[in-house]
C-alpha cells in the first residue's frame, strides 16, 4: 500500500464562470485515509459555514478510537439552483470500526444573505410533510413512528427533476447506517422560487492522436488528484514541449472544471477514471466500487463526451478481485515522482529523470505547485534525450504491437 502524506491545497476556477468557485482537497494517508473534498464559493457566510462544518467532523474524527487505519471521505455536491440561490451538500463517511454516513446541505440566497429553509421554498409544508411521512415509512419499514413527527427538513438538494430530502438515521431512527433519502417529484411540488434546468449540450470529444513509431522511445506522463487550479498551467507547460499526459481525475471535481478536461482533449491528453470519492477501494463492497467508477464515468461523460477506458486506483491499492468488478484497465506506474513528499522541484527531477527508461508511467499530481514547477526540467530533459510523449493508452498500444513483432 502506498502511503501519501498529506497536501493542502486550494483550488481556483479556471472556466469561464462569473465567479471564482474553485474547490478545496485534502487528501492524507500517513496514519489515516483521509480525502475531503468541498467547494469555495466565494461567499463568505457560506464558505465560512461549510468550512467550519468540515473541521468539525475532522475534528471529530481525529479524536475516534478504531482498530483498524480509520478513514473519513468527505464529498460534495454544488448546484446553482437559479441565479441567486446555491446548493451545496456534503456527503461524509467514517469508517473506524463501524461505518457513520451524514449529510449537511446548505443553501443560500445571495439576494437577502440567507440560508434557504423548506418554508421558503415549499408553499404547501402541510402536504409535504404528509407525503414524506407516508413515503418514509414505506420505504423505510423499520422507521419509528414517534419519531417521523420530529423529522425536520433540512436537508435538502434539488437537480432538475426532484427536492431530495435527506435525513439522518437517528432521525427517524431506523437502524439503516446508509443515508436515508426520499425523492420528490418537482412536478409534484409548488415551489416558491424559480429552478433554472440545465441545457445538456452534447459535446463528443476524442483525445488527439500523435504519429509514433514503433521503435520511437516513448514515455508516458500521468497525473492524480486533480483537476485543479495548477492543472492548466500543467496543459500549458506540456504544449510547450509538444507533450501530452493521462490525468486520472477524482469525479467529484470534474464538474467545477468542465473547460479544463476539454481542453486536456483538444490538446491530446487523455483522460483516466481516479474514482470519484478517493475512498480506499480495498474496503468496498463490489456495488460501493463500481459506483465510485461509473459516477466518474458520467461525470467526465457529461462535460466532454468522453469515456475513459483507463483507472488508477486510489493510494494505489486494489487487489485481483476490484480489477475483475470493472471493464476498465488498472494503470500504475513505473517511476514515482514521490511530489506529495519530497515537495521541492530539484528531488522530485532527482526522482523521475534517473528512472525513465522507454515505456515508462510516470506518476505525479497536478494539484500542488512544486509538481507544476519541476515538470519544465522534466519535459526538456527528457526530450533532449529523444523521448517522444504519449498518453498511457498509445503506450499500451504500443507495447502490444512491439509484443505481436
Ligand atoms: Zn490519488
Amino acid at each position: 500500500m502506498k502511503k501519501l502524506t498529506m497536501f493542502l491545497m486550494i483550488i481556483f476556477l479556471v472556466c469561464g464562470c462569473s465567479n471564482n468557485k474553485s474547490t478545496e482537497s485534502y487528501i492524507n494517508s500517513e496514519d489515516e485515509y483521509v480525502a475531503i473534498n468541498y467547494p469555495i464559493t466565494n461567499i463568505n457566510v457560506l464558505d465560512d459555514a461549510i468550512s467550519s462544518y468540515v473541521n468539525r467532523i475532522y475534528y471529530n474524527f481525529k479524536n475516534m478510537k478504531s482498530s483498524n487505519i480509520p478513514e473519513l471521505n468527505i464529498s460534495y455536491t454544488y448546484k446553482e439552483i437559479n441565479e441567486n440561490i446555491i446548493n451545496v451538500s456534503l456527503q461524509t463517511e467514517i469508517i473506524t470500526d463501524k461505518t457513520i454516513n451524514k449529510i449537511k446541505t446548505f443553501t443560500y440566497n445571495k439576494t437577502n444573505d440567507k440560508f434557504l429553509t423548506m418554508e421558503d421554498l415549499v408553499q404547501d409544508l402541510d402536504g409535504l410533510d404528509y407525503e414524506v411521512k407516508k413515503e418514509l415509512l414505506e420505504k423505510y419499514q423499520d422507521a419509528d413512528m414517534d419519531y417521523l413527527s420530529n423529522v425536520s427538513y433540512d436537508y435538502f438538494t434539488i437537480d432538475d427533476e426532484n427536492l431530495t430530502l435527506y435525513f439522518n438515521p437517528a432521525e427517524i431512527k431506523s437502524k439503516h447506517d446508509e443515508l436515508i433519502y426520499l425523492d420528490i417529484p418537482l412536478d409534484s411540488l409548488k415551489l416558491l422560487i424559480d429552478i433554472d434546468k440545465t441545457e445538456d449540450n452534447d459535446i463528443y470529444l476524442s483525445i488527439k492522436k500523435r504519429n509514433v513509431s514503433l521503435d520511437d522511445k516513448v514515455v508516458a506522463l500521468t497525473f492524480d488528484d486533480g483537476p485543479s487550479k495548477y492543472t492548466n498551467k500543467i496543459l500549458d507547460v506540456l504544449k510547450k514541449y509538444d507533450a501530452c499526459g493521462t490525468f486520472f481525475l477524482i469525479g467529484n471535481k470534474v464538474d467545477f472544471y468542465g473547460d479544463v478536461l476539454k481542453r486536456m482533449l483538444l490538446e491530446g491528453s487523455e483522460i483516466g477514471n481516479h474514482s470519484y470519492d478517493h475512498k480506499l477501494l480495498t474496503r468496498l463492497s463490489k456495488a460501493d466500487f463500481q459506483k465510485e467508477i461509473s459516477k466518474t464515468q458520467d461525470a467526465i461523460k457529461k462535460v466532454t463526451g468522453f469515456t475513459p477506458t483507463l483507472f488508477r486506483p486510489t493510494y494505489g491499492g486494489y487487489t485481483n478481485i476490484l480489477k475483475s468488478y470493472t471493464d476498465l484497465k488498472f494503470v500504475l506506474w513505473d517511476v514515482d515522482s514521490r511530489d506529495w513528499q519530497v515537495k521541492t522541484k530539484d528531488k522530485i527531477i532527482k526522482n523521475i529523470l534517473p528512472n525513465v527508461k522507454s515505456g515508462s508511467i510516470i506518476l505525479m499530481h497536478d494539484n500542488h505547485e512544486y509538481s507544476l514547477n519541476a515538470l519544465e526540467d522534466v519535459l526538456k530533459s527528457l526530450k533532449n534525450q529523444g523521448y517522444k510523449f504519449v498518453t498511457v493508452s498509445e503506450l499500451l498500444e504500443l507495447k502490444k504491437l512491439r509484443e505481436s513483432e
